[in-house]
């Protein structure tokens, strides 16, 4: 490492002025892309601001089907919520099988959703979900926040306070892990209520988390994973990498989504 400043921000509006008063400072939540980064040489901000000490940011709220999740709220504890598990087992079962245990209880949503990359898990819940993305200034829907390989629609000095959805009537993930990372080397999460079906695919797009028209016209007519039988996915504008070529991913999309549909109807 080298040497940088540090701050522990005490409040949102302390990190807001944090962010503002310095040139090249870098939020921290959990850490586990961050620091890595740092490590790498990739990213050698001269200030770090760390959210982890800020209340309002953490914790679950459930109302009926109204779920909100502060920004800091670890992988962790969205695995072992109790509420959430009794309206939306999937987003559990998802945060259950990010990475490893050290990772889950360090790791936090809004540093998953900040970073948006093109492997994580939470980015397809959120945009299958319909999800919003809460900041300091503002409401974003999640068609509107993922704008490509970790970029989204946040500004430079805007914070992640929360991510709320409604919770779906039926919803389902399943991913093929790195077997190193866990990373999802292809993953689907479907969710559908009266409104209709939304697909999300994370880990396959050239261009990130992206939804899939093809599945989603065919489970809305059958909500059934035989819907998806003879389905063909394109594979243009699917990576290629030294995981997977872009045919397999293809494939593991209908794979994934039809353990997916499963998975919510059972
Ligand atoms: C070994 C390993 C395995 C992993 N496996 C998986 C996996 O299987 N699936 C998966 O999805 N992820 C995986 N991850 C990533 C993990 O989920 C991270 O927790 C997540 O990507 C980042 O969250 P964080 O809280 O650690 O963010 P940090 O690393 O602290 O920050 C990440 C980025 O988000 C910004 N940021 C953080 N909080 C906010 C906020 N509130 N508002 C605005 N910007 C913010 C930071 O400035 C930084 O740019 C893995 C990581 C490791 C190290």
């Amino acid at each position: 490492m080298y040497a940088l400043n540090y701050h522990r921000a005490s409040s949102l509006e302390d990190a807001v002025k944090l962010l503002g008063d310095s040139e090249d400072g870098k939020l921290v939540a959990g850490g586990q892309t961050l620091i890595p980064t740092m490590k790498a040489r990739l990213a050698a901000p001269s200030v770090l601001i760390d959210l982890r000490h800020i209340q309002e940011l953490k914790g679950i709220t459930v109302s009926g089907r109204e779920v909100t999740i502060g920004a800091g709220t670890t992988h962790a504890e969205v695995a072992a919520s109790k509420e959430i598990a009794q309206i939306c087992p999937a987003l559990c079962h998802l945060a259950s099988h990010i990475g490893d245990p050290h990772v889950r209880h360090m790791g936090t949503i809004g540093g998953s959703v900040a970073n948006n990359d093109p492997a994580a898990d939470y980015p397809a819940a959120i945009l299958a979900m319909n999800a919003t993305v809460v900041t300091n200034r503002r409401e974003i829907a999640a068609d509107d926040f993922f704008q490509g390989l970790f970029e989204t629609a946040l500004e430079d000095d805007e914070i992640i306070k929360a991510v709320r959805f409604t919770a779906p009537a039926k919803c389902g993930y399943e991913k093929f892990p790195n077997p190193a990372s866990r990373y999802a080397l292809t993953g689907v999460f479907v969710a559908a209520d009266a409104d209709g079906v939304r697909v999300a695919v994370t880990g396959a797009g050239e261009e990130g988390v992206f939804r899939s028209s093809e599945i989603e016209a065919a489970l809305s007519k059958n909500f059934d994973a035989a819907a998806l039988d003879g389905l063909s996915i394109p594979s243009d504008n699917l990576m290629s990498d030294i995981h997977a070529s872009a045919e397999y991913r293809a494939n593991l999309i209908l794979v994934m989504a039809k353990r997916a549909v499963a998975r919510a109807k059972s």
